[in-house]
């Protein structure tokens, strides 16, 4: 089975090395010249764990090839995937298929005998239909079927959601494409993961359903946090209760600045243009997308707060500014709104990220970059995690504070215990639990509602 995996983005790297992996041949084309003359020499254009040695294996037994031209490797292709950036339109929110229409154009005409055309980029319903009327109209003469196989993986662990997957959905409505998709997946069904084939449409609207409903388990949890800061409630108790029920489901139930990355504020943002211009408005996703863009808001101002309602001439410490970590992407992490709000308004910032800091550089002009997660603490008024990365959960908190000009701990992210940070001296506020920074909140009845934690 030979293989054209166009992109070599996340998915497309990720994907191409896993299907070699299974000991197809793949040849994985990109077309900035740059990445793919790095690829050759062995370096990576993306931080994912355990991606370079698992290319390397298969560069190495001759499995796997990188190229800028498309020619060759379409004209062997058994199947041809569709792995390029689909983002956010300008505008209209509406997923911006100008990538997969101009791979289409640049494959058309080397399209040799039976290709299965096959998009893992995620696309609104209908565009597998759309692939196939372009192709047509380019290629009258050409043999082949258009597939929708949407990609579920995570970045950070990308290749273990490639290698077990909870499924692999394909849209197919071609019986010898079909075929060639049991066989590409053969040695994942062979380990037990289910390979549901169904109608192209329901496969493109079950991924952006599947991200419109993680998005919206991340914006419940975040206002549950809230109502949790306002009772004195903790949030990480809550969401273990509710999370033992099967029915819920423990996932995503981890509260935090808002989410980001490459997908959720797209996919969210895509699928409700679908649904209104279906008619068929999605109006929970709709205050999801609103819940989460003031969420953002929200924490910039709780580091006000937390200040003192003064931000200039405040030294503000952050740790970590990736979406989450184990990636080095950056794509609308709840940092790129937060981060220049403090720098607008007087503070400055001093920010770590163990992979981010390449984007970041190009992404927050006017902040300084630290070499280490301790430096952030110097003279800080404030410290902020804002992700949560493994290595920040063993700071030496009393390292932290003698650092430190101030004493206030944010933690968006809930790594450090609040009894640890007070023990070290820091005024610590969570998400979602007992604050102790902060006015105290009183009922109607001018009862205090927030327990002051110590
Ligand atoms: P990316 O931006 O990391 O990579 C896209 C790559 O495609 C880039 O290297 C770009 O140079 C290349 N490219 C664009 N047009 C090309 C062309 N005509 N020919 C050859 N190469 C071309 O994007 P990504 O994060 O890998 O996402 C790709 C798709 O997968 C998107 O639709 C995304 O929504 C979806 N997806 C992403 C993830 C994720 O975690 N990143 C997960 C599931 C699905």
């Amino acid at each position: 089975m030979r293989i054209c995996m166009i992109g070599a983005g996340y998915v497309g790297l990720v994907s191409a090395a896993c299907f070699a992996e299974f000991g197809w041949r793949v040849d994985c084309i990109d077309k900035q010249p740059q990445r793919v003359a790095g690829l050759r020499r062995g370096e990576m254009p993306i931080y994912e764990p355990g991606l370079d040695d698992l290319i390397e294996r298969n560069v190495r037994a001759g499995r796997l090839t990188f190229d800028t031209d498309i020619a060759a490797a379409a004209a062997v292709a058994d199947i041809v995937f569709l792995a390029v950036g689909t983002p956010m339109r300008r505008g209209d929110g509406h997923a911006d298929l100008s990538y997969i229409f101009d791979a289409v154009d640049d494959l058309a005409p080397h399209i040799t005998g039976f290709t299965v055309i096959t998009t893992k980029s995620t696309v609104p319903v209908g565009t597998s239909r759309r692939i196939e009327q372009r192709l047509r109209a380019l290629r009258p003469d050409a043999e082949f079927a258009v597939c929708s196989n949407p990609e579920f993986l995570r970045e950070g662990s990308a290749i273990e959601d490639f290698m077990r997957p909870d499924r692999v959905l394909v849209g197919c409505d071609d019986d010898r494409a079909e075929d060639v998709m049991r066989r590409l997946y053969k040695p994942l069904s062979l380990r037990d993961a289910p390979v549901m084939f169904t109608a192209r449409e329901s496969a493109e609207l079950a991924k952006y359903a599947a991200n419109a409903f993680l998005a919206l388990k991340i914006s419940f949890i975040n206002e549950v946090a809230d109502l949790c800061e306002k009772v004195g409630a903790d949030v990480q108790e809550v969401a273990s209760a509710i999370g033992r029920d099967r029915r819920i489901g423990d996932k995503f139930l981890h509260p935090g600045p808002g989410y980001g990355g490459s997908c959720f504020p797209k996919d969210v943002s895509a699928i409700i243009r679908t649904a209104r211009e279906n008619r068929a408005p999605l109006t929970l996703i709709e205050t999801v997308h609103h819940v989460n863009e003031e969420r953002k808001l929200d924490m910039a101002q709780r580091i006000r707060k937390a200040l003192g309602g003064q931000l200039e001439g405040k030294t503000i410490g952050v740790l970590g500014i990736t979406f989450k970590p184990n990636t080095d992407d950056i794509r609308e992490a709840s940092s790129l709104t937060i981060l220049p709000i403090l720098l607008h308004d007087g503070a400055r910032v001093r920010a770590y990220d163990p992979q981010g800091r390449k984007h970041g550089e190009e992404a927050l002009p006017g902040v300084e970059w630290c070499e280490q997660a301790l430096t952030v603490a110097d003279d800080a008024d404030a410290l902020v995690v804002l992700t949560e990365w493994n290595e920040f959960r063993a700071l030496d908190l009393d390292e932290l504070k003698s650092r430190m000009r101030g004493t206030v701990l944010l933690d968006m992210r809930n790594i450090f215990r609040p009894q640890d940070a007070e023990a070290a001296g820091l005024t610590y506020q969570g998400i979602g639990r007992p604050q102790t920074v902060g006015e105290t909140e009183t009922n109607r009845a001018g009862e205090p509602l927030i327990q002051k934690a110590g």
